[in-house]
């Protein structure tokens, strides 16, 4: 397994506009370093724990992206670094986020995860849950958060069509709530969709992020 030529490869196949996130989870942070000394920059851990252990463990000019699911009494840990959390998905998540922000003194960007797959298992909210949190007036008071767009994940499935298809969606809500909410806002531009399976498509659908883990590092194995 050739990392950096894996790294490499996938990096020939995005448009330079995109912002490829090197998905690290589970991986030691000797193969984050491999990526790093390539220059890369980028990274995303789906667990607080493992999260913080590597940012403090490893250099501290990478950007690092919280890509799984939050928990509120755990977004104390990684307040202080992160650099985008992808992954919210309630008023409540926001409202932690901007009091550990405002403790940390800086602004920290997030993006909605919406849910556009048929499994029950992913997290993330529908278009109307997004409308109504962003229409609540404690949302004005979140002045030490900054969202910046949307993320999604697809469906795990072979059939391009069911992806093509959620992947349109999620770019109908994004212009949709850009045109609503943020039309005077600039930074209002990322769209965090496609994985290895399914990157290319994304980027038919205006993906501004990838996250791609199995097809830099390989295969994860889980214990
Ligand atoms: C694990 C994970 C990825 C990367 O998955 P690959 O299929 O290995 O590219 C992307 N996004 C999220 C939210 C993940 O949990």
């Amino acid at each position: 397994m050739d990392i950096i030529a894996n790294l490499q490869h996938v990096k020939s196949s995005l448009p330079s506009r995109i912002t490829l996130i090197a998905v690290s989870k589970t991986k030691p942070e000797s193969d984050i370093l491999l990526v790093y000394k390539n220059g890369h920059r980028d990274f995303g851990e789906n667990k607080v724990q493992e999260l913080v252990r590597k940012y403090e463990n490893l250099p501290k000019d990478i950007n690092w992206h919280m890509i799984g699911h939050l928990q509120k009494n755990k977004v104390k840990y990684i307040a202080s670094f992160i650099s985008l959390i992808h992954s919210v998905d309630s008023l409540d998540l926001l409202k932690v986020i901007n009091k550990e922000a405002i403790k940390n003194n800086r602004v920290i960007n997030c993006l909605f995860q919406i849910k556009i797959a048929r499994e029950e298992s992913k997290y993330g909210l529908t278009k109307e849950d997004t409308i109504q949190l962003l229409s609540a007036d404690e949302f004005e008071t979140f002045k030490h958060i900054k969202i910046i767009g949307l993320m999604g994940m697809a469906t795990f499935t072979a059939d391009d069509k069911i992806i093509e298809q959620e992947y349109a969606h999620i770019y109908s809500i994004f212009t949709e709530l850009r045109d609503k909410f943020f039309i005077d806002k600039d930074y209002f531009k990322e769209l965090s969709i496609g994985m290895s399976g399914d990157y290319k498509i994304a980027l038919k659908y205006h993906a501004t992020m990838v996250r791609l883990g199995s097809n830099i590092f390989g295969e994860r194995i889980y214990n």
